[in-house]
C-alpha cells in the first residue's frame, strides 16, 4: 500500500470522526462565513451543512452576540492563540435545545467554547476553529447545588413560623452591629418586645390561633421597619429589631408606632377575633457596654420595666452613670 493511499484513508477516517463526534465543530473564515459544520452542529441546530456552509454566521444566527464573538475571534486571529469561554461566563454561544432526558430541567444546552487558530498551508491564519462542548449536565448539577446551598443557608437562619431571622442568626448580626457601632460611633438602637398575656391567648383561643397571632405580629414588625433594620424572633413570642443609625429617641418613636398598630389591629382566625398588646424595651448601644450581651440586657431590663409598669407600653433603658 502506498503512503499516499494511506494518507487519503486517514483523512477519510478523520472526517468520519469529525462528523460523528459528540462535540460541535465549525470552521469560520475571516468574513465569519462557515467553512465546516459537523454532524453535531447539524443535529442540534437543525441546519444542514449544505445550507450553512458559505453563509455568514451572524446572518444564520442573528441572536448570536456579534460584538462579543468578533472580539473573541479577532484576538485569536491576531494573537494566533486559543481563546476560551465557559458556560459560567456565557451560558451558550448558539442556543440549542436541550434534549437530554435526565437534564430535562434546562431549556437549552449549556456550552463551553474553545476557539483555535487554524494555519493555512502558507503559514497564515485565515480561519478559526470553534469547538463547542455540551456541558449541560455539569451546569445543571452545579446550579442545582448552588440553589440548594443558598436555600439551606437561608433556612438555617430563618425562623419557620415567622420567616424572620432566627435567634442564632440574629445574635450574630447583633454582634457584628455592636462591633461596627463601637468603631464608627454611629448610634444604633435595639428594640425587644414581648406579647402581653400570651399564655391567655393560647388558653382562650388555642395554640393554632396563638401561632397566627405570632405570624401577624411578625408581619406588623416587618412592615414597620426599614430594609436595613434587622428583625428577629428571639423566643416564643419575643421579637427583636436592630435599628441601625438610630438613637434611643427615634427608637422609642418607632416602638410606639409598632405598639399602637398592634393595639389597633384584630387578628382573625377561624371566625375568632383576637385583640392583643405588646410591651417593648429600647436600648441604644453605648460605650460602657463591654459586649453585645450587655446591649440585650439593657433592652431586656427596659422590657421588664414596661411589663411591670402595666404592659402595653414602651420603655427606654437608661444606663446608670458610672462615676
Ligand atoms: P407576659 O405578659 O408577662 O409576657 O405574659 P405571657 O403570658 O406572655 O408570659 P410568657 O412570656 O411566660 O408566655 C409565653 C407563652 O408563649 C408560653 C408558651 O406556651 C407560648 N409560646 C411560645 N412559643 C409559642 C409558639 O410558637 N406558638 C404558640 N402558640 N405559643 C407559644
Ligand atoms: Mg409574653
Ligand atoms: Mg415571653
Amino acid at each position: 500500500m502506498s503512503t499516499g493511499h494511506s494518507e487519503i484513508n486517514e483523512f477519510h477516517w478523520l472526517m468520519d470522526m469529525v462528523q460523528t463526534i459528540d462535540v460541535g465543530l465549525m470552521v469560520l473564515d475571516r468574513d465569519y462565513r462557515v467553512r465546516l459544520w459537523n454532524g453535531f452542529m447539524e443535529n442540534h441546530s437543525g441546519q444542514s451543512a449544505a445550507y450553512v456552509i458559505g453563509n455568514k454566521l451572524f446572518e444564520l444566527f442573528p441572536d448570536l452576540p456579534e460584538g462579543w464573538f468578533r472580539r473573541k475571534a479577532e484576538s485569536v486571529f491576531m494573537l494566533e492563540s486559543r481563546a476560551f469561554t465557559t458556560w459560567e461566563q456565557r451560558p451558550y454561544l448558539l442556543r440549542f435545545k436541550n434534549y437530554r432526558p435526565i437534564t430535562g430541567t434546562a431549556d437549552f444546552m449549556y456550552q463551553n467554547i474553545t476557539l483555535i487558530p487554524l494555519v493555512s498551508p502558507d503559514g497564515s491564519i485565515n480561519h478559526v476553529g470553534v469547538i463547542l462542548y455540551d456541558v449541560t449536565d455539569i451546569a445543571i448539577g452545579k446550579l442545582a447545588l448552588e440553589a440548594a446551598n443558598a436555600g439551606l443557608a437561608r433556612l438555617s437562619r430563618t425562623d419557620r413560623l415567622t420567616e424572620l431571622n432566627n435567634r442564632g442568626y440574629w445574635e450574630e448580626c447583633l454582634k457584628a452591629e455592636f462591633a461596627r457601632v463601637q468603631r464608627s460611633k454611629h448610634p444604633s438602637t435595639l428594640i425587644m418586645f414581648d406579647i402581653d398575656h400570651f399564655k391567655k391567648v393560647n388558653d382562650t383561643y388555642g395554640h393554632q390561633a396563638g401561632d397566627e397571632v405570632i405570624r401577624v405580629t411578625s408581619r406588623t414588625l416587618r412592615g414597620s421597619i426599614r430594609t436595613t433594620d434587622i428583625a428577629g424572633r428571639y423566643g416564643g413570642e419575643e421579637f427583636t429589631v436592630i435599628l441601625v443609625d438610630t438613637n434611643a429617641d427615634q427608637g422609642l418613636y418607632l416602638a410606639e408606632r409598632i405598639r399602637k398598630k398592634i393595639e389597633a389591629q384584630t387578628v382573625t382566625f377561624e371566625q375568632l377575633e383576637i385583640r392583643f398588646t405588646i410591651s417593648l424595651g429600647i436600648a441604644q448601644a453605648n460605650p460602657q457596654m463591654a459586649d453585645h450581651t450587655q446591649w440585650i440586657q439593657g433592652a431586656d431590663m427596659a422590657l421588664y420595666q414596661a411589663k411591670h409598669g402595666g404592659r402595653n407600653q414602651a420603655v427606654v433603658f437608661h444606663p446608670e452613670k458610672t462615676d
